[in-house]
């Protein structure tokens, strides 16, 4: 174990974490950012956003790199492990990793929200092999091919309008009759010619060998089921915190974060921002603010 203590330790590079790795470090803190994937978080997975100050138009990556490049600039270390277990109850904090341990003095959580599983009993196996999670990540490998979007929300009609650029036909597979997602995003898709709605359904079984090959589809208005030949299946059914190993820490009924505006959580010295907090407004603006607020708390927090 690293004897090093750090002044905060930062889990996830996220828009929350990256700011509030800006803040602490121009603060003069000492810190470490801890980091499983691509830093940028969610954005580095988004199409395109329009509606983050500064920026009229903005591919998701282009955003992410930018967070990414102004932390590194001013010596925010980020690092490239999983946290698997934290100790965040006694004054010193304890983060584990896949790969090695850190101690800090406080902690701000940034672990973000994760994509909802459809929770089918096969579902992992094909993780990679046929379903994702994510259509701007894994679009391009289903040039001319049959694929399935799962959803009725904003994500899941941008997803289909997308893909419907890359694959063959997109099957839009919806559990209510009509979609959630905002008018213009409807009347958009509706020009399309090569997406077929699949509504009042639910996907009820996975098949295939090494790869995905088909689903099976069930109408929830007569329970008949149909098989439907695809290539991939992206499922956007929504996204929700990974808060089962934050012991000691309390969250609500959805498994959020319960802080106060000062990001505090229950526990002294351990902070939250972004989407994984019970927060209103789960957005890029918001995560960066929450980022800043933390920050500035755990700073004065550690030189109480
Ligand atoms: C498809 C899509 C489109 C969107 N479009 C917009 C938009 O146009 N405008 C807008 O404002 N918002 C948009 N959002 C929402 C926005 O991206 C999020 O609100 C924002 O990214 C939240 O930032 P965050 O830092 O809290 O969390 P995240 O962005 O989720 O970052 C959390 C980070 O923590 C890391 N992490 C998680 N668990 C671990 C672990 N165990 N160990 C180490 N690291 C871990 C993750 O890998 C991730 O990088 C969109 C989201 C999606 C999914």
């Amino acid at each position: 174990m690293s004897e090093k203590i750090y002044d905060t330790i930062i889990l996830g590079a996220g828009p929350a974490g990256l700011t509030a790795g800006i803040y602490c470090k121009r603060a003069g803190m000492d810190i470490v950012v801890i980091e499983k994937n691509m830093p940028g978080g969610q954005v580095g997975t988004t199409y395109e956003v329009c509606n983050y100050p500064g920026f009229d138009k903005i591919s998701g990556i282009d955003l992410a790199t930018k967070m990414f490049e102004h932390a590194s600039s001013i010596g925010v270390e980020v690092v490239f492990e999983e946290v698997k277990k934290v100790n965040l109850t006694d004054k010193i904090k304890i983060v584990e990793t896949f790969s090695g341990t850190y101690l800090g003095k406080s902690v701000i959580i940034c672990f973000g929200a994760a994509a909802r599983k459809l929770n089918l009993d096969n579902e992992r196996q094909y993780i990679g092999k046929g379903i994702s999670y994510c259509a701007t990540c894994d679009g391009a490998l289903y040039k001319d091919l049959q694929v399935a979007v799962v959803g009725g929300g904003n994500t899941a009609i941008e997803d289909a309008i997308y893909l419907s650029n890359i694959a063959k036909k997109v099957y839009l597979i919806h559990r209510r009759d009509e979609f959630r997602a905002e008018k213009a995003l409807q009347d958009s898709i509706k020009k399309i010619g090569n997406v077929e709605y699949v509504l009042s359904s639910v996907v009820v079984g996975l098949n295939g060998n090494e790869k995905i090959q088909s689903i099976d589809v069930k109408n929830l208005a007569d329970n008949t089921v149909k098989n439907i030949k695809i290539d991939g299946l992206f499922v956007a059914i929504g996204r929700g915190p990974e808060t089962d190993f934050l012991d000691g820490v309390n969250v609500d009924k959805n498994g959020y974060v319960i802080s106060d505006a000062n990001m505090c959580t229950n526990i002294e010295g351990v902070f939250v921002a972004g989407d994984i907090r019970n927060t209103p407004l789960r957005q890029i603006v918001t995560a960066c603010s929450d980022g800043a607020i933390a920050a500035t708390k755990a700073y004065e927090y550690i030189k109480r």
